[in-house]
């Protein structure tokens, strides 16, 4: 949009886009080095789905793990990483997030607010240079009394209790709650930093091909801000947007989704492109299984230890002990649980009474699930397979054949329990605790569809995190950061923490760059 002569309504040095992880850190950045910042959030709340997150970072060779004794380095990381991702995306891009990882986590801890810690939480792939008890860091828990209450409760409350309708917990601010909480401190501290909620980034501004600013809608109003060293885009990905999901995607809609809710729309990789950058990895999100609720939406499932994933055949089609990510692969592959009409079941027996023998981000009440019909429960297999529709036969055969590699601690089809990542949630006992038999009624079958912690698609960046054009050159003055940027780590989930250790990167490149 070339029309830079209109007055502006507000003027900043840098313009942020959003308020997850990725975006605290570059606003943190810019506004301790002086630049007057302002962020722009589209909801109520600050935080996006980063404040539904667990939070771990990604990060290796960062002075947190060594404080928790952690032996790691960028090179470490970078075996691991390049193993992995491999010519996926290009290795100067990998390079930049691996290398600015340790100075991102020390520039952030020189303030007093922000602190992480260790955790274990295996990496995602058997692959050189891997932890397989994790390498990656959290925030630290956030006492309420270390900030003011109008700012923390203007954070976006738990997953679980927000699409329960609950209210907010007492106590400290955890996980991506706490990552937030503390940015925000952080921000407010350099005394440089504005933020302004219910005010959504609508179109960028441009003169000479550089962006120079953007409009946004605040209250139905325009506003025109004006931003002198660039503007950071970091408004997460088009989850919510059913409409792109299908054009880029071929999926349903947008229902599934994890990311949280009325905000994350595609609006800034839209506002990108019209302002001339290229786009890639649109097909892509970060999968996961998720248990379907009643009302149609759907949660991250994630560490089985208990039962099997059948698809509408009645037959298992991957290890249900993988990351994640890659079990959404597998039903993509597969076809199963990516659309209304493709089912998948998880099966499970008695033992575990009214429990799912997993975590459910957002925990499942049995009667509202049975009523829905997505919660059948049976007292054999065969009256379970003629109530969820799968043909008797093939039902029995798959649970034959299971509690047969559960007895010999082998599965034979899908080697489920060969990794740490499978043997990180196991709870079975035996030569194979990640193989628990399927035995005692009441046999029980949930619902499962493929759900997804946010798309990872969108505009293409460099190592510093400047938007790209189809040519390859630089649109000046914007950068992106998020599942707004085009992941840096491509069709791959490499270990926990990637999505917004490498947002919380790219953020802060960005703003080192804005600041020179
Ligand atoms: P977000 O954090 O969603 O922030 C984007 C913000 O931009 C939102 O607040 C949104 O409202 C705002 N916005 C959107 N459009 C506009 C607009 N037009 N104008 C202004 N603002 C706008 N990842 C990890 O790395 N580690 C984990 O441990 C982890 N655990 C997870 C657990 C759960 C339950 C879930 C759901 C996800 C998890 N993830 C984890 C994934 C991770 O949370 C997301 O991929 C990541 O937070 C996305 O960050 P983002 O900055 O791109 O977007």
């Amino acid at each position: 949009m070339e029309n830079a002569d209109m007055a502006w309504d507000q003027e900043c040095d840098v313009l942020v886009v959003g308020s997850g992880g990725g975006s605290l850190v570059g606003a943190y950045g810019a506004a301790s080095r002086g630049l007057d910042t302002l962020v722009i959030e589209k909801t109520a709340y600050f935080g996006g789905t980063t404040a539904y997150a667990g939070a771990g970072l990604w990060l290796p060779g960062n002075q947190s793990q060594a404080r928790d004794g952690l032996e790691d380095s960028a090179d470490l990381g970078r075996a691991y990483f390049r193993a992995v991702v491999g010519d996926a995306t290009p290795h100067e891009v990998q390079d930049a997030y691996l290398d600015g990882a340790a100075e991102t986590v020390a520039f952030l801890e020189d303030n007093p607010h922000v602190r992480f810690e260790y955790r274990p939480f295996p990496d995602y792939f058997a692959a050189p240079g891997r932890f397989e008890a994790g390498r990656a860091v959290f925030p630290v828990d956030l006492p309420t009394a270390d900030g003011p209450r109008e700012l923390l409760d203007a954070v976006r409350p738990p997953a679980w209790a927000e699409r329960l309708g609950l209210p907010v917990p007492d106590g400290p601010l955890t996980d991506g709650r706490a990552l937030i909480g503390r940015l925000l401190l952080a921000l407010e501290s350099t005394g440089n930093g504005r933020t302004l909620r219910h005010t959504a980034l609508t179109r960028l501004i441009t003169e000479d091909g550089a962006v120079i600013g953007a409009e946004a809608e605040q209250d139905g109003r325009t506003l025109r801000i004006r931003a002198r060293r660039g503007v950071l885009l970091a408004a997460g990905g088009f989850e919510a947007n059913a409409e792109l999901r299908r054009t880029w995607q071929d999926l349903p809609g947008a229902d599934w989704t994890m990311g949280a809710p009325g905000g994350n729309t595609g609006d800034a990789i839209t506002a990108a492109v019209e302002a001339g950058a290229a786009t890639g990895l649109l097909d892509q999100s970060w999968w996961c299984p998720s248990l379907r609720f009643p009302d149609g939406s759907a949660a991250f499932t994630l560490g089985l230890h208990g039962g099997i994933f059948v698809d509408g055949s009645g037959r298992r089609f991957a290890n249900e002990s993988l990351p994640y990510d890659q079990m959404g692969r597998q039903m993509l592959a597969a076809k199963a649980g990516t659309t209304h009409d493709s089912p998948v079941w998880w099966v499970f027996d008695g033992r575990f009474g009214d429990e799912l023998p997993g975590i459910t981000v957002v925990p499942a009440d049995r009667k509202a699930f049975t009523e829905a019909g997505l919660w059948h429960t049976a007292d054999t297999l065969h009256g379970l397979a003629e109530r969820i529709g799968v043909d008797t036969e093939a039902l029995r055969t798959t649970v034959q054949a299971f509690n047969g590699y559960a007895a010999d601690g082998v599965d034979e089809d899908f080697h489920r329990g060969e990794d740490a990542y499978d043997r990180f949630f196991a709870q079975g006992e035996g030569a194979n605790p990640c193989l628990v038999p399927i035995e005692e009624g009441p046999f029980h079958a949930v619902q499962i569809v493929l759900g997804d912690l946010g798309t990872k698609g969108g505009v293409r960046t460099d190592v510093l995190a400047r938007a790209l054009r189809e040519d390859g050159t630089p649109i000046p003055g914007l950068y992106a950061a998020g599942n707004t940027a085009a992941s840096v780590s491509g069709p791959y989930y490499p270990g926990p923490g990637v999505p917004i250790g490498s947002a919380m990167v790219f953020g802060h490149i960005a703003a080192s760059h804005m600041a020179e």
